[in-house]
């Protein structure tokens, strides 16, 4: 079997999320592959029907996020000695940008959480789920458990 090459951490700063930062930098080092990290900003909305209005504001918020997410991404990337080029902040969906980043960089493997943000009343969370089945490289889904 080849070993894997290019291993993406797709990292939500959620509780526990240091067990699938442990596990990811571990492969890396096993099979002495680079390690990329990604962090997604969710989007936020803009309009909502059901309140009728233009949230004002959004793109400060945004920014603010953005701004707060990029300190704790490079914190972790430092941590970890990973390089600025392969340390990636996006803004979107978590799912669809891990996916198209993933596929940018050709990483072979991508290492998730089971369950993030988005809780455990799912087998797998959300997120999870979506880059399982839409990615087009093995997708390692750290188990998480909420006890
Ligand atoms: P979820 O499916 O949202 O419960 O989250 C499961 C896993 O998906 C997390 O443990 C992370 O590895 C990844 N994930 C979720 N949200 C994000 C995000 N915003 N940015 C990067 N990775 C994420």
């Amino acid at each position: 079997m080849q070993n894997y090459q290019h291993i993406l951490l797709a990292v939500d700063f959620f509780e526990q999320s240091q067990l699938v930062i442990e596990k990811a930098k571990n492969l890396a080092d096993k099979y002495q592959a680079i390690l990329s990290i990604i962090h997604v900003v969710d989007n936020l909305p803009v309009t909502d029907t059901s309140y009728g209005a233009t949230i004002p504001f959004d793109m400060d918020l945004t920014s603010i996020l953005m701004e707060n997410a990029k300190k704790r991404l490079n914190q972790l990337a430092k941590d970890l000695g990973i390089p600025e080029q392969n340390t990636h902040l996006e803004l979107g969906s978590p799912k669809s940008e891990i996916i198209r980043i993933a596929e940018d960089i050709n990483a072979d493997l991508i290492v998730v959480g089971s369950h993030g943000r988005h809780g455990f009343a799912l087998l797998l969370g959300s997120t999870a789920n979506g880059v399982l089945h839409h990615a087009t490289c093995d997708v390692l889904a750290v188990r998480l458990s909420d006890d």
